[in-house]
């Protein structure tokens, strides 16, 4: 176990600095889509167990002021189905970060409006097909239209920029991947296709249906010509902008090309565990350390930052998807927070 550096950025063993923070504001949600819910059957968190917004705030603002985090993005579950959302989102933007959300984009035609007031930068939309009946098959909900009005409302809410999130799974949607393509185009936003991860509810996955990052880009590239790919950061995306200068895709390697020597990410769940990474087998509970009534102010935020700092310390290399070492971890993408 490597020891924790006390003040600094947060850093893990393998040199790795993170300053992304993804929180899971609940683990319902109001889809089932295939790849990560089943049908029936999930197990909701109680309403106790959940972290209070301000039990949420806290923990950001300990990441953001001692720990150098400096974007925080909201999920699920579904995180627009959790009451008062955009008294969240002005929480977080209160301290100066990159605020962002993932969502299934069903209620932000009622709701993209006022997240964007209250702060809310950014945000990724899932959108897997553009076609009504293979969008129930996928989410096991008819709301296609619903979604599409949800992206049109993030880009009029000035919501900048809007990226829609495509999973796509051999003979599920595969044949759809230069439509979506040419809608995101269309609206403004920028598609980011994602291979499909062992992370499904029911437990189904595999490595056949996986449909490789190279594939999509060959493909796109034979639809639309694309510029060679930009140097990467620590986005998990490889962009290329279109050859004719009309936007820009993404593609998420997680099974081909995993980009674990460069994450930067941490994650809390709804109920509060600490993850330092999607695939991690273990856990750290800061909700005990939040709620610890016998601390006082000062000694709790210390405890957070050094719970966080210990909990990063121990990060693996990475998550071997695909590979005989690999394990699955007991939590789907809802109830973990994709
Ligand atoms: N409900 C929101 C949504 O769907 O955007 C946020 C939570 S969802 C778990 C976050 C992202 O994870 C979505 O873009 C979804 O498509 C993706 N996802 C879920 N299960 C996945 C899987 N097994 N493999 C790859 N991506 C997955
Ligand atoms: Fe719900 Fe998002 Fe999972 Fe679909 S991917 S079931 S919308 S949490």
């Amino acid at each position: 176990m490597t020891p924790p550096a006390a003040t600094g950025p947060l850093i893990d063993g393998f040199g790795r600095v993170h300053t992304d923070l993804r929180i899971s504001i609940t683990d319902r949600c109001n889809f089932r889509c295939t790849y990560c819910m089943p049908t029936e059957g999930m197990q909701w968190l109680p309403r106790p167990e959940l972290l209070t917004y301000e039990e949420i705030e806290r923990i950001a603002r300990v990441a953001v002021t001692e720990l150098g985090i400096t974007s925080i993005r909201i999920t699920g579950g579904e995180p627009t189905v959790r009451s008062h959302l955009p008294v969240l989102v002005a929480k977080l933007a209160r301290l100066g970060v990159d605020v962002a959300l993932t969502t299934n984009g069903a209620t932000l035609a009622s709701q993209a409006a006022d997240l964007a007031a209250a702060g809310l930068h950014r945000v990724n939309i899932s959108l897997d097909t553009l076609q009504p009946d293979r969008f129930a098959a996928i989410t096991r909900r008819d709301d296609l239209e619903r979604v599409l009005a949800g992206v049109d409302a993030a880009v009029a809410a000035g919501l900048q920029p809007v990226k829609l999130n495509a999973v796509i799974v051999r003979g599920v949607n595969d044949d759809e991947i230069e439509a979506l393509a040419a809608y995101g185009r269309e609206v403004g936003a920028e598609v980011r296709f994602i291979e499909f991860m062992p992370l499904d509810g029911d437990g189904t996955w595999d490595v056949e249906a996986v449909v490789p990052a190279a594939e999509i880009v060959a493909r796109l590239d034979a639809a639309f010509g694309l510029a060679p790919a930009e140097a990467r950061g620590h986005e998990p995306a490889a962009r290329r902008h279109y050859a004719d200068g009309r936007g820009a895709v993404g593609v998420i390697a997680s099974v081909t090309d995993a980009f674990c020597d460069r994450c930067d990410r941490i994650r809390l769940t709804a109920e509060g565990r600490l993850r330092s990474c999607l695939f991690a087998l273990d856990e750290v509970d800061l909700r005990r350390v939040v709620r610890d009534d016998a601390a006082d102010a000062a000694s709790t935020d210390a405890a957070i930052a050094a719970a966080i700092r210990g909990a990063v310390a121990d990060k693996w290399a990475g998550h071997h998807i695909a590979q005989p070492v690999f394990v699955r971890p007991s939590r789907s993408m809802s109830q973990i927070g994709g």
